[in-house]
């Protein structure tokens, strides 16, 4: 530090105390002395560094991610690299995203009589692992903002076993570094919404019968409130305060499966089912889903049991397609982080090679998607099979080059001994 020197053990006794917290050189350790006879010791240093880091991280990230917002464009391109199909829902979201860091960025610089953007929440309507969750994922990363999740089974209301709804603002404030500001420009993913609907009849005997009393809660933090955030790690004592999080520029995308909402689409249009009396293959099953989804209204999600005031709070509504078995293939291939290629890594460490064959592609869909998880099953059927020879991977000969074939991924076929049938599943 220039202008400073240590003064530890300096001739002036006197006057070795820190001149912030009053403490002596006895109690604070070394101190460093400035100009007048001004001390300062290294917990106090160490505190002013970081109210200053504090403060200009404040200040620079306001602005930040304001600056540049990614065009629609931009945001698709990225959500193309890591996000197979869904074209629909990925256009609408790319809009809807650039939209609402729009309206944040007006927000700073609007005068009085311009026109207020409202806040487009999103909801997504998707089987389970068609690509929600990675959707709102992937937005949050090519925006550089804190995101977080949570699950609306597990939401009570205040005083109801279970989780308060603050609990998922409290999870974006610490994927936030306990940055306030970031976090209140963050991005929340709410899953599984459909099930607090009020026609839901599954719901834990420890929350309201309804699930109305939840859905009023997330409305209000969905229409932007100010709520009490506990602080970190629960408040120990009474009069800790709690950290006040202003909700309404953060982003919330909510998504569910909305198991039966075809029926209610089809009933409102008053089509009859295709092939009712005939067999319907699952493909034509899936076109017609498909179909009755891209027509979805608010009034079919309030009939499903949403309450209409929360509808109202979710203006985009995006469906997204239950994956089929080519999908899938490319799932394991193509996403800047496939499968694949994250076991193709794996084998290289130990500078061996990996190579999967078109049909070992197709048997590892063909056995995903007989569990009915879309792709959330690709990664369960790859492990089973390649468990036992990544057990090996490191004792074998360096160089190696292995070939996962049909047969190796049914169990049939020794991966490290082509031609040869497992010993396990012979
Ligand atoms: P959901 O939220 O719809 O249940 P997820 O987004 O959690 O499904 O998907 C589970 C996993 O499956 C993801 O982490 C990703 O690896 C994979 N996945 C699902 N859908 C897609 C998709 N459309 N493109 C690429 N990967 C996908």
């Amino acid at each position: 530090m220039s202008g400073t020197r240590s003064t530890n053990g300096g001739k002036n006794r006197k006057l070795n105390t820190c001149s912030f917290c009053g403490k002596s050189h006895r109690e604070a350790g070394p101190m460093v002395e400035g100009a007048d006879d001004v001390f300062i010791c290294a917990a106090c240093v160490e505190l002013c560094y970081n109210l200053v880091r504090e403060e200009r991280r404040r200040n620079n990230k306001t602005r930040a991610p304001l600056k540049a917002i990614p065009k629609p464009r931009e945001i698709l391109e990225f959500l193309e690299q890591y996000v197979v199909g869904q074209t629909m829902a990925k256009r609408a979201l790319s809009v809807a995203v650039h939209n609402h860091y729009k309206r944040l960025a007006h927000g700073e610089t609007a005068t009085e009589e311009d026109v207020e953007l409202d806040k487009s929440n999103v909801l997504l309507i998707g089987p389970t692992g068609s690509g929600k969750t990675l959707l709102a994922r992937s937005l949050a990363r090519v925006l550089n903002v804190p995101f977080a999740i949570g699950d609306a089974t597990t939401l009570t209301e205040a005083g109801y076993v279970g989780e308060d709804v603050e609990n998922i603002l409290l999870k974006l404030l610490q994927n936030a570094d306990y940055d306030l500001d970031a976090a209140q420009r963050g991005i929340i993913y709410i899953d599984e919404i459909d099930k607090i609907g009020k026609t839901w009849n599954n719901v834990s005997i420890t929350r309201d019968v309804s699930g109305e009393g939840v859905q009023q809660a997330l409305l209000k933090m969905l229409e932007g409130t100010v709520a009490n955030i506990p602080p970190q790690g629960g408040r120990k004592h009474p009069e800790q305060q709690y950290i006040q999080m202003d909700t309404s520029n953060i982003l919330f995308i909510c998504g569910g499966t909305f198991v039966g909402l075809d029926k209610i689409i089809r009933k409102r249009l008053g089509q009859k089912r295709i092939g009712f009396n005939e067999q319907q293959s699952s493909a034509d099953e899936q076109r017609e889903l498909k179909q009755l989804l891209a027509q979805v209204q608010p009034d079919d999600l309030i009939e499903f049991g949403m309450i209409p005031e929360f509808v109202g709070r979710l203006p985009v509504i995006c469906p997204l397609e239950p994956l089929d078995e080519s999908a899938l293939i490319r799932i394991l291939t193509e996403p800047r982080n496939a499968l694949v290629a994250q076991y193709q890594k794996l084998f290289e460490f130990e500078n061996a090679k990996l190579e999967f064959t078109e049909t070992a592609l197709r048997a590892i869909a063909e056995k995903a998607q007989k569990r009915d998880t879309g792709a959330r099953a690709l990664r369960a059927v790859v492990e089973e099979f390649m468990l036992p020879y990544m057990f090996e991977l490191p004792d074998l000969k360096k160089n190696g080059e292995y070939r996962v074939t049909r047969e190796v991924v049914i169990g049939e076929e020794d991966l490290l001994a082509p031609g040869r049938r497992r010993k396990e599943s012979a």
